[in-house]
């Protein structure tokens, strides 16, 4: 008898014990549960990240993440004690084991994971990377899809995640991306959201983000759901938290448990399907905790607990890992596997993301052995475009790593664009997987933008 690709096995969930890392070696399960106690010992910098690990980890590593910093990071350091707990799970850590975790892979940066010089950016790639700004309604509302809006409620979150393809707008400045800031209070922001939505009637779905809705107070984000709940066109909410995730303690507080059972039900009495996403890229990530955490938001009503998570190099970007993450989703958390959308191309990710032609791979490798409501799609966020399955592509270009795409709407800025449905949109692979006359070619291209630049 041959084996098959993927074996699966159920695998029960583990909570790794936090009394290995010397920083949490007194810390009772009582500080462990409170989203308080999660909170307040955050890591937010070296200082704090040296009171975890001590001398478990070499000078060398607390030296990399420092370079990364102050050179590269488009996030800052924010890391709750319940994320740091996943990253190498059944040892004590050791510096070589940290550095091939998948979850220290994207929540702590190193600068040698980076591509050096020039390759640690795609020549195209963008803060903005996908244009929401752009696509504001009003402030914090991203109008591109007909029928759906993203409403950024606030711009920061309980973890920083290094990949983050908001990091122009969400968390504190590093040294090298300057943040952009709201203008409006988020009263007033709120405010404007909720007065485009009563007035945009075609407007159905509202995701609900920002940052990460478990950074707003329960009271303000309940209001806001309300808000959305009295406006007969909305028929779908969602609230984005990779918090379930990162910090489930904040999700299993009485009161917020008790609030979304109320919010639940009266989206049910009027028909609105109201569910949480969530961002999770690892099989270790999801603990008994977080299970808890997921389940009691179904047991609270809310229809579905769905995760989002992010296709990246090092982490989960083979399918035996997108499987075990999905089992453990489905099978240990009730979570649904949803999506799993390619990197987007900011600065300093290439040694996260993957070719077009992998996730191609990676999406025919995962079919067949989870449900079919529980199999992701891996789609790329195409720039001006939104969401496109991986198989969609128009043309592709290997040997540049080009792919086109083309839309079927418009998306909120191009009502009067009547080109915009004929034109083809393009999406880049990182140029280290390309062929050597590919990468020669992007060469070339840099050589030229840089005559094109006046030195001074
Ligand atoms: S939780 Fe989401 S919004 Fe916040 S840093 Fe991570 S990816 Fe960005």
């Amino acid at each position: 008898m041959l084996e098959q690709p993927y074996e699966y096995t159920a695998r029960a969930l583990v909570e790794p014990d936090w009394c290995r890392l010397p920083g949490f070696a007194g810390v009772s399960e009582d500080q462990w549960r409170s989203a308080q106690w999660q909170r307040v010992n955050c890591v937010k910098d070296l200082r704090q990240l040296r009171g975890v690990y001590g001398d478990l980890l070499d000078g060398s590593f607390y030296a990399d993440v420092a370079a990364d910093q102050a050179g590269r990071a488009t996030m800052s350091l924010l890391l709750p004690p319940q994320m740091l707990n996943t990253m190498v799970p059944d040892a004590v850590p050791t510096t070589a084991a940290m550095l091939a975790d998948p979850v220290r892979r994207y929540m702590l940066p190193v600068a040698s994971d980076r591509l050096p010089g020039d390759a640690a950016s795609h020549p195209n790639a963008a803060r903005d990377s996908l244009h929401e700004h752009e696509m504001w309604a009003v402030e914090g509302l991203t109008h591109r899809y007909p029928t759906k809006v993203l409403a950024e409620l606030l711009s920061t979150c309980p973890q920083y995640c290094g990949h983050c393809t908001r990091m122009d707008l969400v968390g504190t400045s590093t040294p090298a991306v300057p943040k952009l800031r709201f203008d409006l209070k988020p009263v007033d922001r709120q405010a404007a959201m909720l007065a485009y939505l009563r007035a945009t009637p075609g407007v159905r779905d509202v995701v609900v983000s920002g940052g990460d809705v478990a950074n707003l107070p329960f009271k303000n984000l309940a209001a806001f759901v309300r808000g959305l709940l009295e406006i007969e066109s909305v028929r779908d909410i969602r609230l984005a938290s990779k918090a379930l995730m990162g910090l489930p303690q904040h999700w299993l507080q009485p009161e917020v448990v008790q609030g979304m059972g109320v919010l639940a039900a009266t989206a049910r009495a009027r028909g609105v399907s109201l569910a949480v996403h969530t961002h999770i890229n690892a099989a270790r990530s999801v603990t008994p905790l977080v299970a808890e955490a997921a389940r009691a938001l179904l047991a609270a009503g809310v229809r579905d607990v769905r995760n989002q998570g992010v296709l990246l190099e090092g982490v989960n970007a083979t399918a035996g890992q997108l499987l075990d993450l999905c089992f453990a989703l489905v099978d240990g958390a009730s979570i649904t596997p949803y999506y799993f959308y390619m990197c987007d191309m900011i600065p300093s990710a290439e040694h996260w993301r993957v070719s077009l032609a992998t996730a191609q791979t990676l999406q025919h490798d995962i079919m067949g052995y989870l449900p079919g409501f529980a199999t992701p799609r891996i789609v790329c966020d195409v720039p001006y475009v939104g969401k496109r399955w991986v198989h969609q592509v128009a043309e592709y270009d290997r040997e540049r790593g080009i792919s086109y795409w083309t839309k079927n709407y418009r998306t909120g800025i191009e009502c009067a664009d009547e080109e915009a449905l004929d034109r083809r949109y393009v999406y880049y692979d990182p140029i280290t997987t390309l062929p050597a006359a590919g990468q020669a070619w992007w060469t070339g291209q840099r050589a030229l933008r840089t005559e094109l630049v006046p030195a001074g």
